[in-house]
């Protein structure tokens, strides 16, 4: 049940964590926001919570997932029910969806066909992504109009040609320049299309169909050609881009160069290529980790990490594109032919904090940072999001950092028919979740309803600083 306005809920004894720190502190909720303590009198407080022992996050910030997605035949099983429950079950408060233009139509139908799916079923607040597939000079025309319908941030692919995704260079240079006068940014699919196919070309022709080629078909050269090439892009028309799953240390050592010369361009990686390496898919069940980029060695891994930790990538998304065990099938003995994706909207908040946090490669800083602020910051929805001060919206997670469980298939929520985890030994379980100041996840058991979510109208930062 919605919370109404002046309905305070005082959350006690657990510990607050924010970009700046761990601080052991009371918060309060008063309706839908998050309130300043010291105005409310302790007789005005109508329900207290007991978090001792608890850590205290803001809602985390997925701003990577694929609901309703049709890809390679299929359609992902996660729509904006199933989806955004497997999200709140995660400590997921917010999502940003990515809604791929059909040819020929307007580009503001991307948020309207988003809104009618989410009606009725969004369980936790979410926003657009417009992908443009037809870069027509009517396209073009509609990019400010999406931009003040609250959807600033427009994703094209560098790649996958016969899927219809891919968007020439000079296609996106007018894009980005567009894009940057209306206040937008440009989100990139950061795969070579020339030498993603020639790759994949070569591995079949030498008679390469199970997974493992997948990963051989795009090796890091191909990340790092598309990053080249965004980076001189971005440089000429001044635009602000973001490159999405980044895996590629070299790449990343790119767009740090960059951005030290003040090209405004940003990154994230994904929370797979922190947990997997390619060696997953020389298994029987190798189909699983088939997602693009591919899974990269332990060397890169390891740089992956280290830059999450000290900032230089500075979040982490779930890109969850959850499709049934019978389309990734269809990659068994013909890579190429898989749907790639991987479902991980829930667990990405417990994976890092276990083997993230956990395991010392990251603070609790970092973590926070990763999974809530920055995202908001850079997609923007910040200070609203993604931040537990005083007039932020109240959506919080509370987690027992110390609960030991195994992730798998049956403990989690998601609805994919498979998963990535055979019973991962897991530290650190998510106990409440409250979105806008009204409790959506109890324990085992979802309390809120469907529909409730809300579209993020967003706005981006003229200078952006995280
Ligand atoms: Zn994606």
């Amino acid at each position: 049940m919605a919370n109404c306005a002046s309905h305070t809920i005082l959350i006690k004894g657990g510990k607050v964590v924010r970009e700046e720190g761990v601080f052991l502190e009371d918060l309060l909720i008063r309706g839908e926001r998050i309130a300043e303590m010291e105005r409310f009198p302790e007789h005005e407080i109508h329900e207290v919570v007991d978090a001792s022992g608890l850590l205290i996050f803001p809602g985390a910030v997925d701003t990577h997932v694929h609901l309703n997605d049709v890809f390679m035949n299929t359609v992902s099983v996660h729509d904006y029910y199933t989806g955004t429950l497997a999200a709140a079950f995660g400590g997921v408060t917010s999502v940003i969806d990515f809604s791929n233009q059909r040819h020929g139509d307007p580009l503001v139908n991307t948020i309207k066909d988003k809104k009618s799916e989410a009606a009725g079923r969004a369980l936790i607040d979410w926003g657009v992504h417009p992908v443009i597939t037809d870069p027509s000079p009517s396209t073009l025309k509609e990019i400010l109009d999406v931009v003040e319908m609250g959807s600033p941030t427009i994703k094209c692919y560098m790649t996958y040609r016969e899927e219809g995704l891919l968007i020439a260079n000079e296609d996106l240079e007018l894009i980005s320049e567009s894009l940057c006068a209306a206040g937008g940014m440009l989100l990139l699919h950061q795969e070579d299309n020339e030498m993603a196919e020639a790759g994949i070309r070569r591995e079949l022709d030498r008679g390469g169909f199970s997974p493992l080629h997948h990963a051989l078909s795009k090796p890091t050269e191909v990340e790092d050609a598309a990053i080249r090439t965004a980076i001189d892009i971005t440089r000429r028309t001044k635009g602000r881009t973001f490159i999405v799953h980044l895996t590629s240390s070299d790449g990343l050592e790119m767009i740090t160069g960059a951005k030290d010369q003040g090209v405004d361009i940003h990154t994230e990686t994904c929370t797979h290529y922190l947990l997997f390496t390619d060696e997953e898919l020389k298994r029987e069940d190798g189909v699983k980790w088939i997602c693009s980029p591919p899974l990269r060695d332990a060397a890169n891994q390891k740089l992956l990490w280290s830059a999450v930790s000290d900032g230089r990538i500075p979040m982490v998304t779930s890109d969850d594109a959850a499709y049934s065990w019978e389309a990734k099938q269809y990659g068994k003995d013909r890579f190429d032919r898989c749907p790639n994706g991987i479902p991980g909207v829930e667990s990405r908040f417990m994976s890092l904090y276990s083997e993230g946090v956990v395991a010392g490669k990251i603070t609790l800083e970092a973590f926070v940072k990763a999974v809530s602020c920055t995202p908001a910051k850079i997609f923007g929805l910040w200070p609203k999001k993604g931040n537990l001060l005083p007039g932020a919206d109240a959506d919080i997670v509370l987690l027992d950092p110390t609960e030991s469980w195994e992730m798998n298939r049956d403990t989690l929520h998601m609805s994919a028919d498979w998963s990535v985890f055979d019973n991962q030994k897991t530290t650190g379980r998510i106990k409440k979740v409250y979105s806008r100041g009204e409790l959506i996840i109890d324990g085992e058991n979802c309390v809120g309803d469907p529909g409730r979510g809300q579209y993020l109208h967003r706005k981006l930062p003229d200078h952006l600083q995280y």
